[in-house]
This record gives structure tokens, sequence and C-alpha cells, in this order.
């Protein structure tokens, strides 16, 4: 039986950073396995889903680069994918555990169901339904009561033994005898309960693995009880271990953002957020750790999940983003900086070539790609910052030579920029008329040109930085 796996996200808010995790794991799966991916909208609590945080959600996901072979938008033969849309497939199979007699028609009221739990804690108790509906005795009446209109919940019967779950990442889990009591399917209103819609669909859709963060561990026992009364398999369950702070505490808004569309917002490469994600939790079998979907896909097996929380590191965020941008292609990152400088700005008036170098010099040294724009424009800077270092350099005689000759070549530049030959030719001459090597020659001619002890490769930068820029530069050097 080939693997089909599901993102299920209940669409209540942006994409959240632990579910990207979940879709990205569900996707890598169903390609290792030539699976099937399916996006199932989770959207039964009716005050809290809104149509806008579906869509909002999916194009976060498409971004990410997750596509889905079967989803609201590209309905296979499992549909529909939206749990609001299958509300009469689930009281169909509601009414099939009633017919079993594994479930029952319950006409409490609030205040009865909230007598019933005081009493139960007060004798010590767990807080189980033993309500009178619950007795096979009263089934009759309840029939009665529906046939006069009247509207009752469906209340699964609980099996109170214990329960053992394999789980693929946490191993072995027993659940305890009379750990839950007799709980909701379908409310009297008419609305299905969550874990009744998930092993519904799961079970319908033929859902083959269920991977999924570890805080839905605790449904699994209802959802285990419900395949059972079904007499279904139920799946394989990949429980993953929760995203913390570096404090250790649950992951929040303190740790850094914690949806997705911030992170496009702050033009993180997609890739990038999509590696780093995966590495929370699960490992690579070669301990890489820079990669693209397309790269991982072919060696991603559940046998790599670790059971501690993973601990998420914006600033490993960062790292991994910025060895992402080094493998963008530099076209690509000149029209990404061409349309997010405003559009007056001198960059937009270079040539183009000049644009790609400036791309190729910087982003050995940048995380992200407006990162470079400080870059740029330390080129156009004529200040010159006399800090202790400086004044050392400048304080060795040869530096004064250094930038008279310089300034004299310069004079006789008639281009805008100069070439690195030329700039070459320079090093060539102070070394063979000046008698200047070495540190000397390289900090002299850095600081006279650049105004600054350390950067870039000087045959690169100087080519890069205007002419008029340079001559203001060793002029403010000499005076
Ligand atoms: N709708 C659930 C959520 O958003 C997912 C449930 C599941 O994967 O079983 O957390």
């Amino acid at each position: 039986m080939s693997a089909r796996v599901r993102f299920a996200p209940s669409p209540t808010g942006y994409l959240h950073i632990g579910g990207a995790r979940t879709a990205i794991y569900n996707y890598l799966f169903a390609k290792a396995n030539n699976g099937t991916l399916i996006l199932r909208i989770e959207d039964t609590d009716l005050e809290r889903s809104k149509r806008e945080y579906e869509v909002l959600q999916v194009a976060d996901l498409k971004w990410l680069g997750i596509e889905f072979d079967e989803s609201p938008e590209k309905p296979g033969k499992y549909g529909p994918y939206r749990q609001s849309e299958r509300t009469d497939i689930y009281l169909k199979y509601a009414q099939m555990l009633v017919d079993k007699g594994l479930a029952y028609y319950d006409f409490c009221t609030d205040a009865e169901l909230e007598a019933m739990k005081e009493r139960a804690t007060q004798e010590g108790r767990p807080p189980h339904y033993d309500g009178k509906w619950k007795n096979e005795k009263y089934w009759e009446e309840a029939q009665a009561k529906l046939a006069a209109g009247e509207k009752g919940a469906i209340r699964f019967k609980a099996s109170q033994k214990s329960y053992i779950l394999n789980d693929r990442v946490r191993g072995r889990i027993v659940f305890p005898e009379n750990m839950v009591g007799d709980f909701v399917l379908i409310r009297s209103n008419g609305q299905p309960v969550y874990n009744f819609c998930c092993v519904v669909d799961d079970m319908l859709m033929k859902i083959t693995h269920v991977i999924r963060g570890e805080d839905h561990l605790s449904n699994t026992l209802r959802q285990m009880m419900l395949y059972e009364a079904f007499d279904a398999t139920i799946p394989e369950m990949v429980h993953v271990s929760l995203l913390i702070g570096n404090d250790r505490q649950k992951l929040s808004k303190r740790h850094g953002a914690t949806s997705v569309n911030l992170y496009r917002e702050e033009s993180y490469a997609p890739q990038a957020l999509v590696n780093y994600l995966c590495l929370l939790g699960w490992s690579h079998p070669e301990e890489k750790d820079i990669f693209t979907l397309q790269e991982i896909a072919p060696v991603f097996n559940l046998d790599r999940f670790s059971k501690s929380p993973a601990i998420y590191d914006i600033e490993k965020l960062k790292w991994v983003n910025g060895q992402h941008l080094r493998k963008i292609d530099n076209e690509i990152l000149v029209k990404q900086l061409d349309a997010f400088i405003d559009s007056g700005h001198w960059f937009h008036k270079q040539p183009h070539d000049w644009k790609i170098a400036c791309i190729a010099l910087f982003k050995e040294q940048i995380q992200f790609f407006q990162e470079i724009i400080p870059h740029l424009e330390a080129l156009h800077s004529k200040e010159l910052v006399r800090d202790e270092k400086l004044n050392e350099i400048l304080s060795w005689p040869t530096t004064p030579q250094i930038a008279a000759f310089l300034s004299k070549e310069l004079e006789q530049i008639k281009t805008h920029y100069v070439e690195a030959a030329t700039f070459n030719q320079w090093m060539d001459k102070i070394k063979t008329e000046l008698k200047i090597k070495g540190k000397p020659l390289f900090m002299g001619v850095r600081v006279s040109l650049t105004g600054h002890d350390h950067g870039p490769e000087l045959n690169q930068l100087i080519p890069l930085t205007p002419v008029d820029v340079l001559k203001a530069r060793v002029k403010n050097l000499l005076t």
C-alpha cells in the first residue's frame, strides 16, 4: 500500500513555524516514498476558523515549496477536503457507532453535566460521565426524544481498558485504564468534535502515517478507541518532539517570530527556513546541515527523529539563511535588490555588471540580501574615521607617500570607475618605484582608498568605488 499522509491545519491564524515543520516532514515523507500528500483543512471550530487564514496558510506553504497532491483546490477522490464540508459524513459515522451500541444519544443539560463533574470530584472519582443516557435501558427513550425533535449530543462509550501505542518516535506508550470517560462525538447543536472528525477523515482518506506534533499525543488515546470501534487499523503514529525556546520554555514570540508570514516579510529565503525547520527534531543521515527540499527528499526517513524537544534558535536560522543566500544566482539577487531599493536611489543608475560584481563580492559577508545596502552605501562614503588603528597606520612614513602617489594616479583617470588592471598596476608601481611592500603597502593603500583598515579584497572593492569618492578619500587623508 503506498503511503498517504496529510497536513491538517486549523485555519484559526497564520501558519505557525511548528505547523510548517509538520508540513515539511509530511511532504518529505510522501516524496521519499512516492506517496501522496493531502491538505485537509480542519475548520470545525466555526467561530475561530476563517477562510482568509486558510488562504494565507496555503500561500505560505506554497512559498515554502510545499505542494499537495490532494487539497480543497485540487480534490482527489477522498473529498471534500475541508471538514466544514464533511458534516454529513461525520453524522453518518456517528450514527453507525450508535447503531452498533458503541455510542449513545445524551440529553443532559450543561448544568447536569457540571453537577456530575462536581459530584465525582467531591467523591474523589475521575470526572467521567455517569449520566442516565449511558444506560441501555434509556436508549428507547432517547429515540423517542429524537423523534419528537429534541436535540441530543452523541457520546462515545469509552473503553476503560488500557491501550498501548507503538509510536514511531516516542516508542511504546502505555495509556493506563480508566483515563478518559465517555466523550462527545457530535455536540447537541450538530457540530462534530475534533477527535472524531480526525479519525473518520484519516480512515476514509486512507491515511497510512500520521506525522504531527507531540502535543497531539494526548488526543491519541481517544482516537485509538475510535479506530477500534470502527474496526479500522490505526495509521502509523509519528509524534514529533516540540519546539522550545533557548530558555527551554514553550516557543513564543519572545523567542522570535512564530509565524511563517513574518519570515517571508523579513525576506528570509524560503529554502533556508525549510532547511532550518527540517533540522529541528530530525537529522540528516550524513549530518549535513545545508540542503534544499529536493536534495533531502530521497534520504528522508522516519528513523532520524529525536525524542528531545528541539531548541529554536533564530541566530542559527540567520546563519542558515546566509548559507542559502550564497547559493542564489547573482542575477536573481540583482532582481530582488532592484525591486527592494527605492526607485530614486542611485543604485538604479549603476551598470548591470557593477550590480552583479557588488553582489558577488558582498554576498559572502551577509545573511540577508538587503544587508548588502549598507555595503553599497559605504562605497559612496568619503568620510574618514580617525580611530586609534587608523592613526597608527597614518603615522607610518610610507602611508603619506602612498596616498600622494595614488592621488596623482587618480587625477589621470577620466572614467567613473577604475579598472582592476589599473589598480594592479598601481600596486606594482608602489612596489617598484616607491619600494614599499608587505603590510605597509597593503595597509597604506587600503587606508588611503577606503578610509578603513579592513574590508574585502582591494582589487575587487576599488573597481566598484566611484573615482570621485576615491579622490576625496585620498585628499581627506592628506589634509
Ligand atoms: N488540526 C490540528 C492542528 O492544527 C492537526 C491535527 C492532526 O494533525 O491530527 O493542530
